[in-house]
């Protein structure tokens, strides 16, 4: 059986791995236009911010492992074109733009994602940067030695970590974003005022609201203009999103409006010859059982890893996902998981929410901390929607248990009183999450009595 796969990063080697490991005898060629594999994007600003020692820890695999595994590993390889009648793909060396054509019997396409570039006047500057590979990242480093002002434009949550690291690193930081919150998609505005505080107290200015739609080149740097104002800078840094690498496929395979491979269960596409994992695939998002599309390094390792177990026979069905997601900005731990209320009236969901602050642990021992909650139910089944956590105690693991309640369709009632370990050292007799939940039940109950 001749594999092929389109892309190494997360996605590609999960998938060449997984594939080896289920059939010895496959010969596997992937074929990557960079010349490394497996690079931990999310390392990026935790490098740029200093807290990073040795950037080559930002890496798991490489193209000798894959070897070693029995892979074809053909680096600095372009995929041009894919042809899925006669099951050939068409590839560029690029270190000699030699082109040649080859079959295959399974395709894996775990080409991923690209940053979205916008047509706005002037975004080909070279002041204008983007933020997702290795390479990006390099020049990142280089370029934060010579600017002493950074706009970062988007305040999703790699604009948010980039912002917040370039901020501990002696920068003037603007952080601009169309919408009038910071990462109004993971967190309500009980949430977002906090982290929007924060930066302001480290110097960060916020142009919240406001669109970019200009940029011009000028002698000391580069005018920003946005709707409402204009910014000098040295550097900006685009993260406003990304898009499917999918463009070899299209037209030949079942796609969303936004070019996201759609898949079964068994990461099979609309061709069952061609799989896809990872950023160039949809995912499906269990709050509302709906595809979605979610670039998430969470989802492409578990899509990889099933298209190995599903090549032959569909085997291992995919769980979906419940986008869970968290970020330490300056010294919070702030996580989400599942829809905020906003998200899931936006789909037209019959949605409630309480917002509870209490601390981890009990006030006589030496110390504790608030915790900041929120929970997203429907009220009629009582299923949990989502949910979220701030606080400058860990609090990253709560939102796993929130994930795996959403997963498993549990109400707030399971989870006001699932047993959850109890000693003052960590908590109350009732967990943080079991009271959560119990506000909720309070919230239903009173409505029910109103
Ligand atoms: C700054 C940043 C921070 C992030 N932080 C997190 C985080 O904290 N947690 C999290 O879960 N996710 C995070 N992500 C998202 C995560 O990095 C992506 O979801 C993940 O990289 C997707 O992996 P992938 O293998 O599907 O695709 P990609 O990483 O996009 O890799 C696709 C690969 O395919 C190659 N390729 C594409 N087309 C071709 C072609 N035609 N021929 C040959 N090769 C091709 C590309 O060169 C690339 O190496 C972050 C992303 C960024 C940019």
């Amino acid at each position: 059986m001749k594999v092929t796969v389109v892309g190494c990063t997360h996605a590609g080697t999960f998938a060449i791995k997984q594939i080896l490991a289920e059939h010895p005898d496959a010969e596997v060629t992937v074929y990557e236009r960079n010349d490394v594999i497996s690079f931990l994007s999310c390392g990026i600003a935790l490098y740029l911010g200093g807290k990073v020692a040795d950037p080559q820890g930002l890496f798991y695999s490489s193209p000798e492992e894959l070897q070693k595994l029995g892979a074809n590993v053909q680096m600095n390889h372009n995929v041009l074109a894919i042809d899925p009648d006669q099951k050939t793909v068409t590839v560029e060396d690029l270190t000699n733009h030699a082109q040649t054509t080859e079959s295959y019997d399974k395709l894996v396409m775990t080409s991923g994602s690209w940053p979205i570039v916008p047509k706005i006047p002037g975004i080909d500057s070279d002041r204008v940067k983007l933020c997702k590979n290795w390479a990006h990242a390099q020049a990142l480093i280089e370029d934060a030695k010579e600017a002493k002002r950074i706009t970062v434009i988007g305040a999703g949550y790699i604009g948010a970590e980039l912002a917040e690291a370039y901020s501990t690193t002696g920068h003037d930081v603007t952080l601009i974003d169309a919408m009038a919150r910071v990462m109004p998609k993971y967190f309500d505005a009980d949430f977002t005022d906090v982290i929007e505080q924060d930066y302001r107290d480290h110097g960060v200015q916020l142009a919240l609201g406001e669109t970019v739609e200009s940029f011009t080149d000028s002698a000391t740097g580069l005018t920003i203009k946005t709707d409402k104002n204009s910014y000098e800078t040295d550097l900006a840094i685009l993260c406003i999103g990304f898009r499917p690498n999918t463009d070899l496929l299209k037209g030949k395979v079942d796609m969303a409006p936004n070019g996201a491979i759609i898949t079964d269960d068994y990461m099979r596409s609309s061709n069952p010859d061609i799989f896809a994992a990872g950023d160039s695939a949809a995912v499906h998002y269990n709050p509302t059982h709906q595809n979605a599309y979610i670039p998430l390094a969470t989802n492409a390792v578990r899509q990889g890893i099933l298209v190995g177990k599903n090549l032959v026979k569909p085997t291992v069905k995919y769980m979906g996902t419940q986008s869970s997601s968290g970020l330490a900005l300056y010294d919070r731990t702030i996580v989400s998981t599942g829809l905020t209320l906003a998200a899931a009236k936006q789909q037209g969901l019959n949605a409630e929410q309480v917002i509870v602050e209490d601390n981890y642990r009990p006030e006589f021992m030496p110390s504790t901390e608030p915790v900041l909650m929120s929970l997203v139910f429907d009220p009629d089944t009582h299923r949990i929607l989502g949910g979220a956590l701030m606080s400058k105690y860990d609090v990253s693991q709560s939102a796993n248990t929130l994930s795996v309640c959403i997963q498993n369709e549990n109400t707030i009632d399971d989870l006001a009183m699932v047993d959850m370990l109890f000693q003052p050292n960590f908590d109350r007799p009732f967990n943080y999450l079991n009271i959560l939940a119990q506000a909720a039940q309070a919230k239903v109950a009173q409505s029910v009595n109103a």
